[in-house]
């Protein structure tokens, strides 16, 4: 299947257009006087287009679940009167017909919603014919296809003001993240569909406010078109998602502090000695292919021989061993590569030996050495 996505340019329709795009708020709306306060705050700072969540999915029954219809004039005024458009979250069709009647210039799906299918396409059936940008949050399972088959939905009922927003994946194992970056994810997603605007959403990412500016960072260093950040006047005594708001005093410093890298090298002597350091790489992998080879030869004998004497192929201690061995002896060889990296690393060689040894066991067919 011929992947392609019809994307309408945000150079052509996006306030202000000026890269990064920026969309920041509260995360959700609580009151005129909280989303009009950040507003004028976030329009000094350059921001075109204000978030606000009218409708909040919460994992447990009980937290705020959003001010509701309601909110959404609040939101729509606080836009109009510091001249930014505004953009909120849309979970259902009904979501959709309340937001477009009260004006909303843009919308979001969540990552909640975009792990249901027939949730996104209820979505979709009510913003057919209509216009307006429609931004999609990445699922909450690390599922590249469902993060696609969301922005296919919308694409084809003619949606074509679309980008997508990385706000990490759910993780059962504790990490420094409340939502683990995954970073490989939304690089592929870039990779296969080079036409569709890619933002990142550090806050719920991070979680905490302390790590939102090296987030964002890190999002721009990877060449992000934009970022969705999460201000509220008074974080602290915020209805939802407390610990990840910004006041719009740090959001500015935060901005102003960030640095927007260069596609591409526009020194030609920079852009040589790129090309000579990575011809170098490139004699280096092959080495690095040339010894998985012969480790990987060394394995198929080792499957050999326990076929030969009726071994199991896993060996508890031996891999216990790798795991422990391999990590240090790494830290000596170049401290900074990580111990998450080399275990990681060995993890897929051990799987790749495992996989040849039962090859080995069961067919012929496989070189060993001699
Ligand atoms: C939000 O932006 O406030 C939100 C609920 O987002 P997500 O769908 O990424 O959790
Ligand atoms: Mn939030």
């Amino acid at each position: 299947m011929a992947e392609a996505l019809q994307v309408n340019s945000p150079e052509s329709w996006w306030p202000g257009s000026s890269r990064p795009f920026l969309i920041a708020g509260p995360c959700g709306v609580e009151s005129p006087e909280q989303i009009n306060t950040v507003a004028k705050d976030l329009a000094v700072s350059g921001v075109s287009v204000l978030r606000g969540g009218i409708w909040k999915p919460r994992t447990r029954p009980g937290s705020f679940q959003g001010i509701g219809a309601e909110g959404l004039a609040w939101l729509k005024s606080a836009g109009l009167q510091n001249g930014m458009k505004v953009i909120t979250e849309v979970a259902d069709s009904e979501h959709v017909e309340q937001s477009l009647a009260a004006g909303i210039d843009m919308v979001w799906l969540g990552a909640r919603t975009v792990v249901n299918p027939f949730q996104v396409q209820r979505i979709v059936d009510a913003l057919q014919g209509v216009d307006i940008p429609v931004l999609v949050k990445n699922p909450l399972t690390p599922d590249l296809e469902l993060w696609i088959g969301a922005l296919e939905r919308l694409n084809n009922a003619g949606i074509t003001k679309l980008m997508a927003v990385h706000r990490g994946f759910t993780a059962y194992e504790r990490s420094r993240y409340r939502n683990a970056p995954n970073w490989p994810i939304p690089i592929e997603l870039k990779r296969r569909f080079p036409e569709l605007p890619v933002l990142c959403d550090p806050s719920h990412i991070a979680g905490v406010r302390e790590m939102i500016g090296p987030v964002a960072q890190t999002a721009l260093d990877l060449n992000y078109d934009g970022l969705m950040i999460e201000v509220h006047p008074d974080p602290d005594k915020a209805l939802s998602d407390r610990g990840q708001q910004l006041v719009p005093d740090d959001f500015r410093k935060l901005i102003q502090g960030l640095l927007v890298r260069n596609k591409s090298f526009d020194s030609v002597i920079a852009a040589a000695s790129l090309e000579e350091l990575r011809s170098r790489i490139d004699v280096l992998d092959h080495e690095v292919l040339q010894l998985l080879f012969k480790r990987m030869l060394l394995s198929r004998e080792i499957g050999a021989l326990k076929k030969e004497h009726n071994v199991s192929i896993y060996q508890l201690e031996r891999w216990n061993d790798i795991l422990q061995s391999r990590p240090s002896e790494a830290n000596g060889v170049d401290p900074l590569l990580t111990r998450d990296f080399i275990i990681k690393l060995f993890e897929l060689i051990h799987e790749e030996s495992i996989h040849q040894q039962t090859q080995v066991m069961h067919k012929q067919d496989l070189p060993v050495i001699k």
